[in-house]
């Protein structure tokens, strides 16, 4: 991985991340303003400003925080949410409702409500009684609700299995079949209060290769023409979701986005020549792929344990509590001592994490100098899904988030406090 260092201190977007660690504590995380911004611009320049009637929306999961949200309204993006948090969060940060996008496999009526109140942009239908359930809340609510259904294209794509979402047995999605999805689009052209304006699909996440969504493309495309001749109705807008992969390590080889949609759009646009069709907007919902490698963590190095001939467990002050994503699917990651990052590589070591589960290891097997307590080991590309994911596991303090930009660093998470992790909790009567 690719770094600057200062004096042996790791530089994060010009701010020595020993001097971060010291400041604000241990677990954090440090997000570079300037990466995610260049990621953003990358986006703006390959398909944004390349292209007409597209937009990008960023997938909130990845990374959902005040802070970030307002990076993303100020690049013109939109917001995909997929729960009430999710919305709240955007609410809160004056997210503009036109511009979100509200996705999920299983959103309840509190939920719908509270979407269609605040008047966001796009509800992405991916349940089969949401139609209804939609049109009853927006006639009550004497509203007309954009609606794009969800679809199971049915590629197979190389990734993780547990990452994966796009086969027909997937929990996501509505699949294409006549008597399923065809009755659903009936119901939304000749329902009122809904406007139907197209299709979703979001093929898996962490992809290097493009073939999965191309497929996918080809397939919503036939189905455009499919509804064309079947209800003569006319599709206005195609969501090919996100998944674009990220460099966890130096055995990952991400491409940039317009591997992935020069082709989707020479597909699209070559479709809309050949039947004379106009032009849907589409629209993409890259999540990781905007703020992985922004962000890093910062752990102190405590315990550490040589079995001889075995293994030396080094332990950190957090783990999966702030990333289980090595618990969870096997993720790998990769990092450096943040204070001895010009010092040559002397020992293999394994990092752990304090919680108690065997499957709390952050990074098996790695070079580093030789490791003390008292280190700040940095893990790279812990961006997207570390703090989304995080939990109170063991009654671990949610860590605080720090934003940095050309060595500046602002807080933009409060590190959890022990009461704050306790204060919802009550004693009954019975018990005192
Ligand atoms: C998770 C998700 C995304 C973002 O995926 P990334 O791999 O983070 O880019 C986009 N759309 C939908 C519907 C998702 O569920």
């Amino acid at each position: 991985m690719k770094f600057e260092t200062n004096n042996g201190h790791l530089l994060w977007d010009g701010c020595d991340t020993v001097a971060l660690a010291k400041e604000f504590g241990t677990p954090l995380y440090v997000f570079s303003q300037t990466q995610i911004e260049e990621k953003c611009h990358e986006l703006q320049k390959h398909f944004v400003q390349k292209y007409d009637h597209v937009r990008v929306a960023f997938a909130s999961k990845a990374f959902s925080t005040l802070a970030m949200l307002k990076i993303v309204e100020q690049q013109g993006f939109s917001l995909d949410v997929v729960s009430d948090g999710e919305l709240y969060t955007a609410i809160k940060a004056d997210f503009p409702a036109e511009r979100i996008e509200m996705n999920g496999n299983n959103k309840s009526i509190e939920e719908l409500e509270m979407a269609i109140d605040y008047g966001v942009g796009r509800i992405i239908v991916d349940s089969l009684q949401e139609v209804g359930l939609i049109a009853a809340i927006a006639k009550e609510k004497q509203k007309t609700v954009n609606i794009l259904f969800r679809i199971t294209p049915e590629v197979n794509v190389t990734t993780h299995s547990f990452i994966s979402t796009g086969q027909k047995d997937s929990k996501f999605g509505i699949p294409i079949d006549e008597s399923i999805l065809f009755p659903q689009i009936k119901q939304a052209i000749e329902t009122p209060e809904v406007q139907f304006l197209g299709f979703h699909f979001h093929v898996g996440s962490q992809l290097f290769d493009h073939q999965a969504h191309l497929a996918a493309v080809d397939i919503a495309l036939d189905l455009v023409k499919l509804v064309q001749e079947r209800f003569d109705y006319t599709i206005k807008e195609l969501n090919f979701g996100g998944g674009f992969g990220v460099k966890y390590t130096d055995r990952d080889q991400p491409k940039p986005f317009h591997y992935f949609t020069d082709p989707m759009m020479d597909k699209v646009l070559a479709f809309c020549e050949q039947e004379n069709y106009p032009q849907p907007a589409i629209v993409i919902e890259p999540g990781r792929s905007i703020v992985a490698e922004a962000g890093i963590s910062l752990h102190t190095i405590g315990a550490i344990k040589e079995l001889p001939g075995l293994r030396k467990y080094v332990s950190i002050d957090g783990g999966m509590t702030d990333n289980i994503r090595p618990g969870l699917y096997e993720a790998e990651y990769t990092g450096v001592l943040a204070n001895k990052s010009d010092q040559a590589n002397e020992e293999i070591v394994t990092i752990s994490g304090k919680a108690c589960e065997s499957t709390d290891i952050l990074v098996k097997d790695i070079n580093l100098p030789i490791v003390e307590t008292g280190d700040i080991f940095a893990t790279f590309s812990t961006g997207a899904y570390g703090y989304s994911m995080a939990s109170n596991y063991n009654k671990l303090a949610i860590p605080a988030v720090v934003l940095v930009k050309k060595g500046k660093a602002e807080v933009i998470v409060k590190r959890q406090t022990l009461d704050q992790i306790i204060q919802n909790e009550v004693i009954p009567e019975s018990l005192k």
